[in-house]
């Protein structure tokens, strides 16, 4: 195989966890045709699920944008962890479902209290 460079792809996933550097075939993971470093695609797949569990609470089906967004923005921009926002949405799912989905900001509030607390 000398001399046969291995073909390489930029990595699919807009909040890509290695900034950009391209993934190799052999460990790419593939969807929908498109590469991805494996732990971009397991983020992403992440995100989709607790999105995915919020979304099953609340009755309006056309939040999904806001909550996709809303919780993206905390993991990649407010660095709270994706566990951390899927344990409070689930032990608090009455309180979310009666709630616009702004209120989801609220996980990054009491996430930063209980990270800085003195
Ligand atoms: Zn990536």
């Amino acid at each position: 195989m000398a001399g046969k460079e291995e073909k390489e792809y930029i990595c699919a996933y807009k909040y890509c966890l290695h900034h950009g550097d391209r993934v190799k075939d052999s460990e790419s993971v593939v969807i929908n045709r498109k590469h991805y470093h494996w732990d971009c695609a397991g983020m992403k797949q992440e995100i989709t699920d607790c999105v995915n569990t919020y979304m099953s609470y609340i009755e309006d089906k056309t939040k999904y944008p806001i909550a996709y967004r809303a919780i993206n923005t905390m993991v990649f921009k407010n660095r709270v962890p994706i566990e951390y926002i899927r344990k409070n949405i689930e032990s608090s799912k009455l309180y979310y479902s009666q709630k616009p989905v702004q209120v989801l900001y609220g996980i990054r509030k009491l996430f930063y209290e209980q990270e800085f607390k003195v």
